[in-house]
């Protein structure tokens, strides 16, 4: 059975979900059939002019970066520009383009996952986490004669969870009462009378997107003219998934130290790993963002990390910051904080595709290339 480009979209896709990618984004296929076969597979941060040279000299049919090559809008992809002779070149050659970009950021496991094992952290955490997605708990009193029915309808409209589990309910056993009064036209009892009956309390979630599918089945399925609810909406709480990660080294030790384990765990660059801060501060709760990060400062300093490792620090940014005595800063290029994530996308597909040659490109795709290391 062949492996086609489809296959490899779909693994990539389940373990980097487009949904997570920021709305400015733009990810997944760039060039390529999806019902193409596919025998190798290169993966590489930037889909620069050396990296879709090397993808073709080794004949792969995809190439998986981290960066968008087309992320704002584009009128062409004229041969003669210089976006548009990589993808000549890349679809004359047989080779798709795929981007995992800020899905790959916030994914569990994902870019800031694979530069926190390669220096060492144990995660605790996403530094900035995104919610989930918020739940509605319904609560409805069925007579028991009825449960089953109005349970069918409600989990038929989307009620009783998603995922691995379906028709999840709590079903709770009492005694409803009410006395109908002149003009009401009750399914049980009589006017002015005062009934008493064996109820079930019923409790499911529904995503709120199902709120008027699932009132409108629990006024079809209940007998009753005017059943007994309510729906609250769960707070959307953290996940673990999000931008950055915050972990704890194995052993405290001082930024010097800590700065020169980033240097020896990352690839080396002209721009190197340089540190903000005392080389004598305790470090050994750190947050990491690979990419750049400076977005990211202030959420680093809240959650009172010892240090921060992240990418394309600025000058008046990271003063401010140590002023205010925030976290060490460790400030490295960076091509050199995402590069790690290529083998763990490398390792994701490896697993579920193992009939695949797979491949991490080693250029260095940094644009900085003279410095005291070139
Ligand atoms: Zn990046």
């Amino acid at each position: 059975m062949v492996t086609t480009l489809a296959d490899l979209i779909g693994v990539l896709d389940a373990a980097y979900p487009p949904k997570l990618a920021e709305s400015w984004d733009s990810v997944g296929l760039v060039c390529g059939d999806p019902d193409d076969e596919v025998t190798r597979v290169l993966f590489a941060v930037d889909a620069t002019a050396a990296v879709v040279e090397e993808a073709i000299d080794w004949r792969a049919q995809a190439l998986v970066v981290h960066h968008p090559l087309l992320l704002r809008g584009v009128d062409t992809v004229a041969a003669d520009t210089a976006k548009g002779a990589l993808l000549h070149r890349l679809i004359r050659s047989g080779c798709a383009l795929f981007t995992a970009h800020t899905n790959a950021d916030s994914a569990d496991p994902g870019v800031s996952d694979a530069l926190a094992a390669a220096i060492g952290l144990t995660v605790t955490g996403p530094l900035d986490p995104k919610p989930t997605a918020a739940v509605d708990n319904w609560v409805v009193q069925v007579p028991r004669t009825h449960s089953d029915a109005v349970l069918g309808a409600l989990f038929a409209a989307g009620a009783g969870g998603a995922g691995s589990y379906h028709e999840c309910a709590l079903r709770v056993p009492g005694v409803g009462q009410f006395r109908p009064m002149p003009g009401a036209d009750p399914a049980i009892g009589a006017i002015g009378e005062l009934q008493r009956v064996e109820e079930d309390r019923i409790e499911v979630i529904a995503p709120p997107a199902a709120r008027a599918a699932v009132l409108a089945a629990l006024r079809a399925a209940h007998p009753y003219e005017d059943p007994a609810y309510h729906v609250t909406e769960r707070a959307a709480l953290p996940s673990g998934l999000g931008i950055g990660r915050v972990g704890v080294l194995p052993e405290p030790e001082p930024l010097r130290d800590f700065t020169a384990r980033v240097t020896a765990a990352l690839p080396t660059t002209v721009w190197g790993v340089r540190a903000a801060g005392d080389p004598d501060r305790v470090i050994e709760r750190v947050a990491v963002c690979g990419g750049a990060g400076d977005s990211y400062l202030s959420t680093a300093a809240r959650l009172g990390v010892d240090a921060y490792l992240t990418s394309d620090l600025r000058h008046h940014p990271v003063d401010e910051h140590l002023r205010t005595g925030g976290p060490a800063l460790i400030d490295a290029a960076h091509w050199a904080t995402e590069f790690p994530w290529c083998a763990q996308a490398e390792g994701i597909v490896a697993a579920a595709l193992p009939e695949l040659e797979t491949r991490v490109s080693t250029l260095r795709t940094d644009p900085w290339t003279v410095g005291a290391v070139d």
